[in-house]
């Protein structure tokens, strides 16, 4: 008889709840990963994320080497991978921590009704954020849907009831199975290594993030974001370090809470927009204008030294993506599913509810967005937040010969932008 502890977005063995209950059953815990064929099968062959799964595993099935213990591996399709291992074990608990994901509510659904009528008994945990959905709610029980009150009741009820620390497991890891799984390569799940690699990340300059975070020739924010996504830095150390360091840091790691309860709450935010009266808008979806922007070659250095840096790294600062997101959606009228995919295909730290969230804020169809006549001029954004044109050299090399003409003159667009969406949307 055995338990299971089964990773997803929770890529450690530090300070992880689920694996800490998992580690306190009475039978020995199997580490499971499945790599789910119906989210690769629709990834590139060399897909950054994978390769940054994949070491990621590694490095925790060496932990787990040194312990005599191992990660067993698989690749499938999730369910029909849950049904052969209730067939090879006698599987008497699953752990595994809570995904706020529609996709994932509905998967794990699944696999707990499976393993219910396998008499498995299931048990889920928060591991992904330090407040989940309905522990930060309006007096009235409703969701918040505007970040400030949001961010002060979750401040309020931080510091009334400091949250335990820590989930140390060292001492239970002697009830991790004893096995010797083969762990497999990344070509043999299908994946070649990438060449954009995930960077460390660092709080080297979080003293003075406040006031160097908009600029993005300085590397002054963290690049935390595909480790929390993948969850191999705990929320809860990363929140109690904020906290202590700087205010204005630890309101960042509260937006990221703020538009998780949102996609929970309001699962439609990931095709649809949050405002409904918004859907009237006719959005000029110019195919080789949208291909312009992907490839950063917009004639607008701010926008295209952005795109560049996502082609090439994976990563945008995020005044950046600010800008690029709100040139796509109000300088080309192109609805902003259409750049949420593309960001979806090229970020490292592609998260949906962060995703979807900055994005319907940048085109003003979402909770607490821009409001419509906001249109950022890329060239003022250019001249106060990278003046001496640092961070637009280093994308655009050829800058300096004399940069090509902008696709869109700026005081046209934002006219027809302003008269678009003011003909769009529904009084
Ligand atoms: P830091 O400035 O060091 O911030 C620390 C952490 O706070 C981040 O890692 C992130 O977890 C959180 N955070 C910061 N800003 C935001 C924000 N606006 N919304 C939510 N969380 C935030 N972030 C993602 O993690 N995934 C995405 O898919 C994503 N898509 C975005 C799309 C657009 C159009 C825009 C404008 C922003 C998007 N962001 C997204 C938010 C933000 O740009 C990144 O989190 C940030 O740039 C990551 O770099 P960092 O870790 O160095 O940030």
């Amino acid at each position: 008889a055995v338990s299971f502890f089964w990773f997803r977005r929770d890529l450690r063995l530090e300070d992880n709840v689920g694996l800490y209950y998992a580690l306190k059953s009475d039978y020995p815990v199997i580490p499971l990963f499945i790599f789910d064929e119906s989210i690769l099968d629709s990834l590139p062959k060399e897909d950054a994320r994978v390769t940054f799964i994949h070491e990621s595993l590694a490095k925790i099935n060496t932990q787990l080497n040194g312990i005599g213990s191992s990660l067993l591996i698989k690749k499938g399709q999730t369910l029909e991978v849950w049904k052969n291992l209730i067939a090879e074990f006698d599987v008497k608990e699953v752990f595994f921590n809570k995904d706020y994901e529609p996709f994932a509510i509905q998967r794990d659904e699944a696999i707990c009704q499976l393993l219910e009528t396998n008499k498995s008994i299931t048990y889920s945990f928060k591991d992904q954020v330090l407040f989940e959905e309905n522990e930060i709610t309006k007096s009235d029980g409703l969701p918040y849907t505007v970040y400030t009150p949001y961010k002060n009741k979750w401040l309020e009820k931080y510091y009334q009831n400091l949250p335990i620390l820590e989930f140390d497991a060292s001492e239970l890891y002697f009830n991790f199975y004893k096995s010797q799984f083969v762990f497999p390569s990344l070509e043999q799940i299908g994946f070649v290594e990438s060449s954009i690699k995930v960077k460390p990340y660092t709080f080297d300059a979080l003293a003075n993030y406040h006031d160097t975070r908009d600029f993005p020739a300085v590397d002054s924010t963290s690049y935390l974001s595909p480790h929390l996504r993948f969850g191999t830095v705990s929320i809860r150390k990363m929140i109690h370090f904020a906290a202590k360091t700087n205010a204005v840091f630890l309101s960042e790691l509260i937006w990221r809470e703020f538009f998780m309860q949102i996609l929970y709450h309001f699962p439609k935010v990931v095709t649809q927009n949050f405002k409904s009266a918004y859907d009237g808008i006719q959005w000029r979806n110019n195919e080789e204008d949208f291909k312009r922007w992907c490839t950063g070659t917009t004639g607008y250095p701010m926008v295209d030294a952005g795109m560049r840096q996502l082609n090439e790294t994976g990563y945008m600062h995020n005044r950046v993506r600010m800008v690029v997101a709100s040139f796509l959606c109000k300088h080309l009228l192109i609805q902003w599913q259409w750049g949420e995919a593309y960001f979806a295909e090229k970020l490292l730290d592609y998260d949906l509810s962060a995703n979807v969230g900055n994005w319907q804020w940048a085109a003003g169809t979402g909770c607490d967005a821009a409001p419509y006549f906001r249109v950022f001029n890329p060239d003022i954004q250019l001249k106060k937040f990278d003046e001496k044109g640092i961070y637009i050299r280093k994308w655009i090399p050829e800058f300096d010969l004399g940069y090509g003409e902008p696709m869109v003159d700026h005081a046209f667009a934002r006219d027809r932008a302003i008269a678009t969406y003011k003909a769009g949307i529904l009084k």
